[in-house]
């Protein structure tokens, strides 16, 4: 096996094309690390923001990007157990995933069911695990209950669409096409309306039965926020999970208390830092897998070379679903 691979590297932080495909040291799994042969490589909004510093937490740099990754194990670190060589698995809670070999935390690891392609396998952990915690965990949704779903048809808005149909609950979906909101009605969306609907307050309050719905995921942020504390019905939940629009937020508790609304943060990487937790949603989730009712929405495929493209498009808004890069195309 060649000593150097090929990978996507940043050297200062920017737009998508201050990534350069460069040969780099091949890396050697660390105590607690496995290798693996990257086959496919989910791309998270995350990682955009991270390449334009713009993320909750600052990358150290030279880095490779790439947090969700799905291959093949080539190596174990010291003191791995519980894992072989050869095994397919995905992997969570790292980082270097847009390269040909990635080490990466034994303890990320995701079991892959075998019906998953690569790709499915790494459009998988992170958007489904942060619905099923948007909508269960902290969101406390039941059967029955309506969900608004912002950017219905990106990758966390997909899942949580599919997660929402699949718990029972009834699903109004946002999205700024008409093709996007067709993906959320196939997917099973009881409602869809235009992002830029100018009734769409109106729209959601009717459509939930007058008052509004009772949760609400948030991943817009920014002035779309103080709309959605008019779409929530009273005691209603707004799940914040994300401001894709990078505008300021602005947030008055006071605003909260005539009709008594709850606004929770939700933040993947630090809920699964308590295995409790992490478990009850695997529990979750394994069932609604093995009975067809969750399957990851894949969505555009790059290779390697071409993830400047990957990122720009997430930013201009034209992919739908989980954007994918393929690292031995
Ligand atoms: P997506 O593939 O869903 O892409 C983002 C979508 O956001 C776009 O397609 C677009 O949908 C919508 N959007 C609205 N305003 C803008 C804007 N100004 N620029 C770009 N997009 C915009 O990506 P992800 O599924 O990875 O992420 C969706 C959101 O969820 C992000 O805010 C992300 O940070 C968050 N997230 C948070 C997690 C957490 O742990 N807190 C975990 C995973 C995701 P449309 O065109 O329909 O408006």
């Amino acid at each position: 096996m060649s000593e150097t691979m090929k990978a996507m590297l940043v050297e200062r932080t920017g737009t998508p094309d201050v990534m350069q495909l460069r040969d780099v040291p091949r890396p050697a799994p660390r105590a607690g690390q496995v290798l693996l042969r990257v086959e496919a490589v989910g791309v998270n909004f995350a990682d955009v923001l991270n390449v334009a510093g713009q993320y909750l937490t600052a990358p150290k740099l030279p880095h490779i990007p790439g947090m969700e990754l799905a291959g093949t194990v080539e190596a174990l670190g010291e003191g791995v157990s519980g894992v072989q060589v050869g095994q397919r698995v995905a992997a969570l809670g790292g980082t270097g995933g847009l390269a040909e070999y990635a080490a990466v935390p034994a303890a990320g690891l995701v079991p892959v069911p075998d019906s998953f392609t690569p790709a499915q396998a790494a459009a998988f952990p992170v958007s489904y695990m942060t619905a099923y915690h948007a909508l269960k965990t902290l969101g406390r949704g039941e059967a029955g209950e309506w969900v608004l779903v912002q950017a219905a048809a990106g990758a966390l808005g997909t899942a949580s669409v599919q997660l929402a149909v699949a718990l029972g609950m009834k699903v109004i979906a946002l999205a700024s096409t008409e093709e996007k909101l067709q993906i959320a009605r196939d997917l099973g969306a009881d409602v869809t309306i235009l992002q830029d609907d100018p009734e769409r307050v109106q729209k959601v309050r009717e459509a939930a039965g007058g008052q509004g719905v009772p949760l609400l995921l948030e991943v817009v942020g920014g002035a779309r926020f103080e709309e959605s504390l008019k779409m929530v019905a009273p005691l209603g939940r707004i799940v914040f999970i994300g401001n894709a629009s990078r505008e300021e937020v602005s947030l008055n508790p006071a605003a909260l208390m005539k009709r008594n609304i709850s606004v929770t943060g939700l933040w993947l990487t630090s809920l699964m830092t308590d295995p409790r937790i992490s478990a009850a949603a695997a529990q979750g989730l394994t069932p609604l897998i093995a009975s067809g009712k969750v399957v990851p929405q894949v969505g555009p495929t790059y290779a390697l070379t071409d993830s400047p493209r990957a990122f720009q498009d997430m930013l201009d808004r034209k992919t739908t679903g989980k954007v994918i890069i393929e690292p031995q195309r």
